[in-house]
């Protein structure tokens, strides 16, 4: 079966999921030169252990960017390695400083506000280590802007939906879902979509009788068919996808 991608459909699923989850709690706002720290120390990690580990990092060096920077590595990496990589992340994180300090002069990201998405986004990506969803990340998490961070659990709902083509990639994803869905949305987007993804389209077995955009759904392997009564409540696939 060939998806039909369009913006009527992702307006269709991000209703359905707000309607079924609330609003998405905002998540508080910290400089962005940290968010990429913090980011950067998430990558294959899960959530509780990078948050420790970002935790315990600047505990350890009290935020102080020029001391993780200056410091011998394996400081850095006993800092973080609650949190698991640890010598390949800290290597990777005072790669990423000694290089913003190079090119910038300073170990701030605060341009990064005013900068457009587009520059933002090739700022951080031509850095060492960062990828679109860790560039994403900071985009949206610290700056506020309408760039919708690809992970895991949004690939695989997005590829599930079929949101994104069959074969999308997760990097190729990132383009293709900023294209549909309005700027104002894509935070809230994103927040949807990862509970989703965590909570009821699991990879190993998604919980379709409880998904609440199962009747929008193309995947060929859903557990089940939509709850009864959910196309009458709501608009159809055919319908959604125009
Ligand atoms: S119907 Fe199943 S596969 Fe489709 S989005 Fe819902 S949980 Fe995921």
């Amino acid at each position: 079966m060939t998806a039909d991608r369009s913006p009527g459909l992702a307006l269709a699923v991000f209703h359905e999921l707000l309607d079924h989850q609330g609003d998405p709690p905002p998540r508080p706002l910290q400089d962005p030169l940290s968010e990429l720290i913090q980011t950067v120390l998430s990558q294959n990690t899960a959530d509780v252990n990078s948050d420790r580990a970002y935790t315990s990092l600047m505990a350890r060096f009290g935020g102080d960017w020029e001391a993780v920077a200056g410091a011998p590595v394996i400081q850095v990496a006993d800092a973080i390695r609650i949190g698991g990589l640890a010598d390949i992340k800290a290597a990777r994180i005072q790669s990423i400083l000694h290089e913003i300090k190079d090119r910038l002069g300073e170990l701030d990201l605060s341009f990064l506000h005013d900068a457009s998405l587009d520059d933002g986004r090739t700022f951080l990506r031509s850095l060492g280590g960062v990828g679109p969803k860790t560039a994403a990340c900071v985009l949206l998490f610290a700056c506020g802007k309408p760039a919708l961070p690809v992970d895991t659990h949004v690939h695989r709902v997005s590829l599930r939906l079929g949101l994104v083509p069959p074969k999308a990639t997760a990097e190729r994803a990132h383009e293709l879902l900023e294209a549909l869905i309005p700027a104002d949305l894509v935070y809230a987007f994103h927040m949807l979509l990862i509970r989703h993804g965590r909570e009821i389209c699991k990879a190993s077995r998604p919980r379709c009788e409880q998904c609440s955009a199962a009747a929008l759904c193309l995947f060929p392997d859903k557990t089940s068919s939509a709850a009864p009564g959910a196309r009458s409540r709501h608009r159809t696939t055919a319908e959604a996808r125009t």
